[in-house]
């Protein structure tokens, strides 16, 4: 997991409420070396955060701002999984035209940053939720320029995730995975698409008594 200070958000306009300091994850390109870990039954693990109001079926609203039809449709896609997976994972994807404040802003853009996406937050609140209940997704066209579009679905699911509340794994294809929130390529062949079992149980742990 890569953690790291985001300085400033100066790009979102309108919004008294945003600070710098935001917290950031980044889906590294870099594909961890191959070492056989123990798989535990579960391998999903949280970050501090998590929406408030979602739980049994709430909506999670998001919204495109400055983002090109081939992100909008890898996210479109990438919540149109999560939502299949429903009821069994939290909440409902809603996506919202003019809504100032959503939960989920998303846009791309060609970053000199070396992930492929990432995803951000400004803090935890002292109930686990995220402060304002807001994330940010944002997609590098520079650095994903050449997955394909199913792969590039796949990144955003992970981003989705992240939103979720969940953090990195190292599973892979077998045991306790797959799960859409290992990082790299690994998780690109092993079939269907994400988000698998371990990644809903990691968010039904987050929002659902069981
Ligand atoms: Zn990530």
């Amino acid at each position: 997991m890569r953690l790291k200070k985001w300085g400033g958000r100066r790009e979102v306009k309108g919004k008294a409420l945003v600070k710098p300091g935001s917290v950031l994850i980044a889906s590294l390109i870099a594909v961890s070396s191959s070492v056989v870990l123990a798989t535990p039954a579960q391998a999903y693990s949280h970050l501090c955060g998590r929406f408030f109001g979602v739980g049994e079926g709430g909506a999670i609203s998001y919204r495109y701002y400055s983002i090109t039809p081939t992100y909008q449709k890898a996210f479109g896609d990438a919540q149109g999984r999560w939502d299949k997976t429903s009821p069994n994972s939290p909440g409902h994807f809603s996506k919202q035209q003019t809504n100032s404040d959503p939960m989920v802003e998303v846009r791309d853009g060609s970053y000199t940053w070396d992930a492929w996406a990432t995803a951000s937050w400004q803090g935890c609140g002292p109930y686990g939720h995220w402060s304002y209940n807001e994330t940010y997704v944002k997609f590098n066209s520079r650095t994903m320029a050449n997955l394909t579009a199913r792969e590039k679905k796949i990144v955003a699911t992970h981003e989705i995730g992240h939103t979720y509340g969940l953090a990195h794994v190292s599973t892979g294809c077998g045991g306790a995975g797959p799960a859409v929130m290992r990082q790299g390529q690994g998780k690109f062949s092993c079939g269907s698409d994400g988000p698998w079992s371990d990644d809903i149980k990691g968010a039904r742990a987050k929002y659902l008594a069981s």
